[in-house]
């Protein structure tokens, strides 16, 4: 079983899906997503990409700034160096 974190070499694989699953785009010049507020689209992209240990994911998640939703994954883990 795997975590995904940054240095998971799916890492850009999941975080494609999660762009796709949350809808990202651009809209008037602005990007806009779809947001639930949860983990959950997070979670169903890491059950289906198989051998994410998930409980330790969202461990790795939530103390690395992504605390309450799939698009701070983005905003605060993925963009970060
Ligand atoms: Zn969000």
């Amino acid at each position: 079983m795997e975590i995904m974190n940054k240095q998971n070499k799916r890492w850009k694989e999941f975080v494609c899906r999660l762009l796709e699953g949350l809808n990202f785009r651009k809209e008037n010049g602005k990007h806009v997503w779809n947001c639930d507020h949860t983990h959950n689209k997070s979670m169903s992209i890491l059950k289906e990409m198989e051998d994410v240990d998930i409980a330790k994911t969202m461990e790795y998640f939530k103390s690395n700034g992504a605390r309450c939703c799939s698009c701070e994954i983005m905003m605060n883990i993925d963009a970060r160096d």
